[in-house]
């Protein structure tokens, strides 16, 4: 029999033990289920938990005892005898609690929202009122030392899992959303929460087994305080949460009135929040232990006899056998209470008198740093981001997806100072000295602003000074809070965020884009990604992914793949690889501009930059200076490989340090930018198409008379017509640099969408010249070759290094840096675009050829949706 098969009934059963990943994830659905239920039925609850408490203590007030204190009601008073010992160790435990308590408030306060504060007030008073009534009950007569024990009870309610739980519902737009967020934070947390307070309770139980009263009366209480306090976490607490954000949402017609932005981060940090596994097996183990040691001192070491009670220890000072009188009311309330603070001890002066100074400093002393330690860099974006967490029409309700180690950073939040470190972390390759180089206008990697948030005021402005903030180009939105940008949506000042429903933002991986690939995040674009192919190129088979919204652009470049195919597949070659960066430098004169060329042009000179150059990179080595000369100015075309890398960011790399050398051999040269457009980079340039930039590619294919008639229905003598007059003539007619071909450009850009390619780069790397020729014995078959001298693409760096795209380039495989030899990986996709297009190229000229270019755009591109219908009824709603 094989290991995990068990025999039953005489046939084989495989044994489906649940794996340890299935029983957490039973573990998780069971409180999520609970958490669900209880946000979604928080009156019921709320009014369970209360009776069940209440019953509690009216069970025990028939069953005889009736020594409820307080308001005006003397409790009786006790023989006790203090030990001034005693005083000062309870004097000095009030104190701690009553600091720890101030400081779990503080934390709270950091997340700046005064329901927070309310609600975790709420769940603090109702844990020690369910703590009270639990202690009443089963301590029957024993009540004065709930007095003594409260202190220890304070330490053990732990806000921090409260306050996480609200953070998640808070998190919130919706009711629906409310329910939600509470029933995956309860999933999240309920176990971590279940486990901790079953191990607080077995080591805090140890303690009563101890032999030495006092302790064991305090070590029962901690233990009814946890219980208490992990009752109230799981019933009362997310009901309290549930109701009272439903019922502010009420009060303002539906509109959200707590802030959220600030919450903006809470999704990811359920990351954090997770329980480590780690610790999770050790407090089981620990458990487990204790409950044996429990057992053992119980049932084994003291078995009870058929008589005997569970003696419950007794706290404090007993009452004795005697049976108190409650005490009647007999002065009022005020002069009660003056007496009792007036005939007050020393201790009770000291706690008291801590406990006003720590409430006077935390609410008239402490301004609240919500607002410039959480506040966002962009409160219009967050507005945005927060505005739009609830709408469930565009985003998946399931748990974030399985993340990387990273830590995930939410976009636009600026929570912690270590985490923006993290989400604003600069670019990996810029270590070098800050440049004093002016960027040319297609380099987009500006330096990030860097100047420190302004600081709030606490209180929203008015409307009107909030507008004149706004419009003022020297402050604008990032001078205003959280609350000022959402009245200033609301009062339509800015553009309501509902324009964003559709933009998704949830599931994504934002740490590998925060810092590398964008800024301002507020979500991001899916778009269609079809696949042509299998593209037969080099004897191999190539499934080509394409991002694009264009209607029967896959399917054409599909029906070219398969032409190809059919003609018995296409045939490239790497005809250069180098990427050019090219800097403008000016001097004094034209005369010494022309030195400087000499120079650089001499085997000294551009040894000398060479070296400079190649150190700044493992891949850049310069292979080329190309030097233009306009009067004193000098643009040198810097050319090298780049490995597998598109390279712009490491070619500039080396391109500075190159120039420092050159600055060194002439001081009086002037760097004027470090781009001086004679790259040329995303911009139409004939030098790209004469020099080559990137990867300078060729492709051919020889399709058969008979695969042109049947697959492309069309001939070669019409193709090879439609080619001359359209790609070469048409093209020469439009004054066209690089743009021989009928729609390259289309092939390469879905490609470089799908696979993490810069789009913008589509504009040189579309360079493509189209030829076709009748040949073969009848002449019938047609050779069709594209050449494309400057393809500029990676495998590593930039986009490619986003999860999604990195996907489309393992179809092609060719992701990341090539392990036999550093830029194969992109030389084979720059090989892949080339014959996609020629296989594109085909199709559509086949189609034109044929005439059928429009019918089938008719068919395939155009949306059945009646537009004009949408846009009426549009129009209709905003009047
Ligand atoms: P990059 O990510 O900036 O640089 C590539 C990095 O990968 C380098 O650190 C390189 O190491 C490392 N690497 C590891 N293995 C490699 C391998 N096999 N081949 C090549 N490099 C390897 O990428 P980039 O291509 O230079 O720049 C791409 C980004 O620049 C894109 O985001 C693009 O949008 C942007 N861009 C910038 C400009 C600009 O003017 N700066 C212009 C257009 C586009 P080394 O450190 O040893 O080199």
């Amino acid at each position: 029999m094989f290991a995990g098969e068990v025999r039953l009934n005489s046939t084989l059963l495989p044994l489906r033990k649940p794996t340890e990943t299935q029983r957490a994830a039973m573990l998780t659905r069971l409180f999520r289920i609970h958490g669900l239920f209880v946000a979604s039925h928080p009156w019921e609850v709320i009014v369970g938990t209360v009776t069940l408490t209440i019953c509690m203590m009216s069970m025990n007030m028939f069953t005889g005892n009736d020594q409820i204190c307080g308001w005006n009601y003397e409790c009786p008073m006790l023989e006790e005898q203090i030990l001034s010992s005693d005083i000062i160790i309870l004097t000095i435990t009030r104190c701690i609690a009553i600091v720890y308590i101030y400081f779990q408030f503080q934390n709270l306060r950091q997340l700046g929202s005064k329901y927070i504060l309310g609600i975790a007030g709420l769940f603090t008073i109702f844990s020690s009122f369910v703590f009270s009534t639990v202690v009443i009950h089963f301590l029957d007569k024993e009540l004065t030392g709930l007095n003594e024990a409260l202190p220890f009870f304070l330490l053990l309610i732990d806000l921090s899992k409260a306050c996480a739980l609200a953070k998640f519902a808070l998190s919130s737009n919706s009711q629906d959303e409310v329910r939600d967020n509470i029933a995956r934070g309860m999933a999240i947390l309920g176990p971590t929460f279940t486990l901790d307070a079953l191990v607080e309770c077995l080591v805090i139980g140890v303690g009563t087994m101890s032999g030495v009263r006092q302790l064991e009366i305090m070590c029962c209480f901690g233990c009814m305080s946890v219980l208490a306090n992990y009752f109230v976490f799981m019933t009362f607490f997310p009901a309290c949460v549930s109701l009272v954000l439903e019922l502010s949402r009420e009060s303002r017609e539906g509109r959200p009135i707590w802030q959220l932005s600030h919450f903006a981060r809470v999704l990811e940090e359920e990351e954090d929040n997770k329980p480590n596994p780690v610790t999770q097996r050790v407090k089981m183990i620990m458990s487990l232990g204790l409950v044996l040691v429990h057992a053992h001192s119980r049932w084994i070491a003291e078995p009870p006899s058929s008589n005997s009670t569970v003696e419950v220890p007794r706290m404090g000072l007993s009452l004795g056998d005697s049976i108190p009188k409650r005490i009647e009311p007999e002065k009022p309330l005020w002069q009660f209470y003056l007496s009792r603070m007036i005939s007050m001890d020393i201790e009770q002066v000291i706690t008291l008198g801590l406990a006003l100074f720590l409430a006077i400093k935390y609410i008239f002393f402490e301004q609240a740093e919500t607002e410039s330690s959480f506040s966002l860099k962009n409160p219009i974006t967050a507005h945005s981001l927060a505005q739009r967490r609830g709408q469930d029409e565009c985003c998946r309700k399931e748990p974030a997806l399985p993340r990387s180690p990273q830590k995930t950073a939410t976009p636009m939040v600026e929570a912690t100072k270590e985490e923006k470190a993290e989400v604003i972390r600069p670019l990996p390759v810029v270590k070098e000295p800050k440049s004093t180089f002016v960027l040319g206008d297609e380099d987009s990697a500006l330096e990030p602003p860097t100047d420190p948030l302004p600081k709030l005021p606490a209180e929203p402005r008015s409307i009107e000074e909030c507008v004149a903030i706004l419009k003022n180009p020297e402050l604008g939105a990032r001078h205003l809070s959280d609350v000022e940008v959402m009245s200033l949506v609301n009062s339509k000042h800015i553009p309501g965020a509902s324009a964003l429903t559709h933009l998704p933002y949830r599931d994504y991986n934002y740490s590998m884009v925060m810092g590398t690939c964008c800024e301002n995040v507020i979500g991001y674009m899916p778009v269609p990604v079809g696949v042509a192919g299998p593209l037969l190129l080099d004897g191999k088979q190539f499934q080509v992914p394409m991002a694009t919204t264009e209607g029967c652009l896959v399917a054409s470049t599909n029906r070219g793949c398969r032409a190809v195919a059919l003609g018995g597949g296409a045939s490239s070659r790497i005809l250069a690889d180098g990427m050019t960066r090219g800097p403008v430098v000016q001097l004094p004169s034209a005369c010494q501009a022309a030195e400087v060329r000499a120079w650089l042009e001499s085997p000294e000179g551009f040894q000398s930059i060479k070296e400079a150059f190649d150190h700044t990179s493992r891949f850049a080595r310069l292979e080329r200076l190309l030097i233009g000369l306009a009067g004193r100015n000098l643009y040198i075309r810097f050319q090298s490989k780049t490995g597998d890398a598109m390279g712009m960011n490491m070619i500039s790399k080396g391109t500075e340090q190159a120039l420092t050398r050159l600055q060194e051999e002439f001081p009086e040269l002037h760097v004027l930018a470090v781009s001086g457009n004679f790259c040329t980079d995303k911009k139409p340039a004939a030098i790209n198409w004469i020099e080559g930039r990137g990867k300078s590619v060729v492709c051919e294919a020889t399709i058969p008379a008979k695969v042109v008639k049947e697959v492309l229905k069309t001939t070669t003598a019409a193709l090879v017509d439609v080619n001359i007059n359209k790609n070469l003539v048409g093209s020469a007619m439009a004054g066209s640099i690089g743009g021989f071909n009928a729609h390259a450009a289309n092939i390469v850009a879905a490609i470089y969408i799908a696979c993490g390619q810069d789009p913008a780069q589509t504009v040189g790397s579309s360079n493509c010249i189209t030829l076709m020729e009748a040949t073969g014995p009848a002449g019938e078959d047609l050779y069709i070759s594209c050449t494309m001298p400057s393809i500029e693409l990676g495998t590593v760096g930039g986009g490619t290094n986003l999860p999604p795209q990195q996907a489309c380039l393992q179809m092609l495989g060719v992701q990341g840096a090539s392990q036999d030899s550093p830029g194969e990986n992109a030389r084979q996709l720059a090989r892949v675009v080339c014959g996609t297009v020629l296989a594109g190229e085909l199709s559509l000229m086949a189609a034109l050829a044929a005439g059928h270019l429009v019918k089938s755009h008719m068919a395939h591109n155009r949306s059945k949706v009646n537009l004009q219908e949408s846009v009426g009824t549009c129009t209709k709603k905003a009047s």
